[in-house]
């Protein structure tokens, strides 16, 4: 240790600081500005290995002495070769530019340090949750029964949803909060839906075959009858439907499940209806897509995901209830946190955390309230219209270059497509589809994801950036079948060796 830096004094946010946490914070928004002003690709390009290298060298017990100096380290060891959203070549996975109302209400929320779960650690911030909660709620066009909480991520707000839809369901077909209950329930979605969906009933102790898959239309959206079917299946099977999981914008096609036909079936069948509106609950603040949405305010519950079509940093999402009264199922009282309370001077001080899978919860809610405070919903809708326009023109550029596939028309703002060239081997096609994506994550230059479909790997646009233009977009092409050529040649070459 002799040869380390002195470790700085201890610098906590007490009165005699604020001048440490000016300098640092001035610091920290001057290291993000300058890289964010001056990237000219997502990613640097730097080599895996070496980056790993530099990571590793760093000594977690020989502290540097001041924040300036972590601060230097860390954009050698991360920020220079950071992942920029905000790129316009970046069009790999459902992540936005940021609103920079959200970043200066995030930095609010990490230095007040406020936490959700009871009334007595964040005050009025929990009626400000209660409100934005409120607020989507009444977009989506539940009455005012809804309830709601903020969660981490789609994933925890779908995790949410199928625990209420669980405790329902056992309730209502007098099953056991037990194995012999939960063997008998099945969840039903499809082949489109967020892997999370599969991943809850796991952790809420279903069979590995809990999930039926329904079957899909010709553009990959849940077919009604053919839900209607599995019910009756699972019926005669003497089989208890917990959930109908239907998506508002799936992850790779972006389609939107025909909700009002699903939820009449999930009436008549008195099951719990999910939609997971993780991608495309951002429709709510479109006029002009709103439509795209219709039936949602069917659901029994739905997902929210604020940190993907809301221009919102992570972590922000909701699980919204139309009846406010199924957050029971995860209510509790804890004697040191949250006991059961009969004096009236407490009524307008209620805990958050009898909502929550959560205990300790980051005040979240607070960019999309200073957002919508700000810009408004209009804005966000506005920039939302501008990426699904986007999507349009490039899946008109994919269908009008003979070296490329178009796989449907954009539901949203994704594009999928693969580079197979007249007389292309399909399973050539696969192969040269991961190449690309592995070569330009290597060259920095420009991200793309990849994905199945329908037993083929397909090359994926996520178009979030309402700043990409379609000549941006064309750039990206042009290197994508540029790559891929050389990647069929390389190819060629080795089968005639
Ligand atoms: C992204 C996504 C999720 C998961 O959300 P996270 O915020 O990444 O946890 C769930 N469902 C759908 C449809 C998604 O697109």
């Amino acid at each position: 240790m002799s040869d380390a830096a002195p470790a700085a004094v201890p610098s906590l946010l007490f009165e005699d600081a604020v001048t440490d946490y000016r300098a640092a914070m001035h610091l920290a928004v001057d290291t993000v500005a300058d890289l964010v002003a001056s990237a000219d690709r997502p990613y640097s390009g730097a080599d895996p290995a070496a980056l790993t290298q530099t990571v590793s060298a760093v000594d977690l017990d020989r502290p540097l002495g001041s924040v300036e100096a972590a601060l230097g380290e860390l954009r050698s060891v991360w920020l220079d070769s950071a992942v920029w959203f905000h790129h316009p070549r970046y069009l790999s996975h459902l992540n936005c530019p940021v609103l920079v109302s959200s970043l200066a209400a995030d930095a609010l929320a990490s230095a007040v340090n406020t936490s959700m779960d009871t009334w007595d650690q964040s005050a009025a911030a929990t009626q400000l949750e209660r409100q934005v909660v409120a607020w989507t709620a009444q977009r989506i066009g539940f009455d005012g029964r809804a309830d709601g909480i903020f969660t981490s991520g789609g994933t925890a707000s779908n995790q949410q949803a199928l625990t209420l839809a669980r405790q329902d369901a056992l309730e209502r077909a007098g099953l056991p909060v037990a194995p012999e209950g939960f063997d008998r329930l099945r969840v039903l979605a499809t082949d489109q839906s967020h892997f999370s969906v599969n991943l809850a009933t796991r952790t809420l102790g279903l069979r590995p075959d809990a999930v039926v898959t329904v079957p899909t239309d010709e553009t990959h959206r849940m077919e009604p009858t053919a839900l209607r079917a599995q019910l009756d299946r699972l019926a005669e099977a003497d089989l208890v439907p917990m959930a109908v999981v239907a998506t508002a914008g799936t992850t790779d096609l972006g389609v939107v499940d025909p909700l009002v036909d699903v939820a009449a079936v999930c009436a008549a069948a008195g099951v719990w209806l999910h939609v997971d509106a993780a991608y495309g609950g951002g429709l709510l603040t479109s006029r002009r897509h709103r439509g795209r949405l219709a039936g949602i305010h069917l659901a029994d519950s739905v997902t929210i995901d604020f940190h993907k079509t809301w221009f919102q940093p992570v972590a922000a999402s909701a699980v919204l209830v139309r009846d406010g009264a199924a957050l029971r199922h995860v209510a509790h009282h804890a004697d040191y946190l949250n006991p059961v309370r009969t004096d009236p001077r407490r009524a307008a001080m209620p805990d958050q955390v009898g909502k929550s899978l959560q205990t300790t919860r980051r005040f979240d809610a607070l960019k999309v309230w200073t957002s919508l405070r700000v810009e408004g919903a209009d804005a966000i809708g506005a920039m939302l219209d501008r990426v699904i326009d986007l999507a349009g023109e490039v899946a008109d550029l994919v269908e009008d270059d003979p070296r490329l596939r178009l796989a449907q028309r954009p539901a949203l703002s994704t594009v999928l497509f693969r580079f197979e060239p007249e007389g292309t081997d399909p399973l050539e096609a696969d192969r040269v589809a991961d190449e690309v994506v592995t070569r330009l994550l290597l060259a920095g230059t420009a991200m793309i994801a990849r994905t199945r479909l329908d037993g083929q790997v397909w090359l994926k646009l996520t178009l979030l950036n309402p700043r990409t233009s379609v000549d941006d977009v064309r750039a990206v092409l042009d290197e994508v079948c540029a790559v891929a050529d050389d990647c069929a040649r390389t190819e060629l070459l080795e089968v005639a060796r």
